[in-house]
């Protein structure tokens, strides 16, 4: 009879603090583009890094989970998580599995889009400069959205991580996720977060990037409109933009990215979320 309380307790003590948990991770995907998420029980909060990137840490004391964004370039096979605790440092393996990631072919009319001038390379150096900044943005808040809504209607048109090649020549893989929508339809926030910075880039053309915290960060690219200015709050659904076929597009579509400690992975990783 005491041991049974005893597990009663333990139950009604362990199970809530799951099922929090179990309701707001993103799932998790131990390949290349994936995320992999890592338990630490310590009283105090710790800090992670992911070769030398800070990485979410969210929970609570005892309790922490550790949610690395895996670069879609890395190695296969093991990696480690540095973790510093009061000033103790330690670390957490795992393994990298692979993923064969499809490779497309794409046809681009404006060869400046494949092959750009040397003015054009002037201007593409500083934006890749402005949005690795943007990507590298860090909010230390403790409650995270993890759980997203779809961007926009439409069937996704192009999966994350295809290997590219833009009129035949190799370019980086698919960063993102294509979701195929008519010029017009609205682009709205899949979770709360802050407007860190809208542009018009010579790539990704009229681009929104929303910082969710903790390194979190999304963008939105090709944009016919954009309907927010840095510094906004938004709510999840509130309207950020509307779909066009601005920059490298070859047609009307949002391409949708996911970032976490600087690394792009796989968005429907957090929309079909546990
Ligand atoms: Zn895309």
């Amino acid at each position: 009879m005491k041991n049974k309380l005893i597990l009663y307790l333990v139950l009604i003590l362990v199970i809530p603090i799951n099922l929090v948990f179990a309701d707001k991770l993103p799932i998790e995907s131990n390949v290349p583009g994936g995320i992999v998420i890592i338990s630490i029980q310590t009283d105090d909060k710790p800090e992670a890094f992911f070769y030398k990137r800070k990485v979410m840490i969210i929970g609570s004391s005892n309790n922490w989970k550790a949610i690395i964004g895996i670069p879609l370039k890395i190695e296969i096979g093991e990696h480690k998580l540095k973790v510093i605790n009061n000033g103790a440092e330690s670390n957490y393996f795992f393994e990298i599995l692979d993923k064969k990631y499809e490779a497309q072919y794409l046809t681009i009319k404006n060869k400046r889009k494949v092959n750009p001038n040397k003015e054009d390379m002037e201007r593409i150096t500083k934006e890749i400069k402005l949005i690795k900044n943007v990507k590298n943005s860090w909010r230390e808040i403790n409650s995270i959205p993890l759980k997203f809504q779809k961007p926009t209607v439409g069937p996704y048109s192009s999966a994350f991580g295809l290997r590219r090649f833009f009129n035949n020549q190799p370019r980086n893989p698919h960063g993102g996720i294509d979701i195929a929508a008519a010029e017009g339809t609205p682009v709205t926030a899949p979770a709360a977060g802050i407007v860190i910075n809208t542009g018009n880039y010579f790539f990704n053309g009229k681009t929104v990037f929303l910082d969710h915290g903790q390194g979190l960060i999304t963008m939105y690219c090709h944009l016919n409109e954009i309907n927010v200015a840095e510094g906004a709050h938004v709510n999840t659904n509130d309207l950020i933009g509307t779909v066009g076929s601005t920059g490298r597009s070859t047609g009307a579509h949002l391409h949708w990215s996911v970032y976490l400690n600087n690394t792009t992975v796989e968005p429907l990783l957090f929309l079909n979320a546990k």
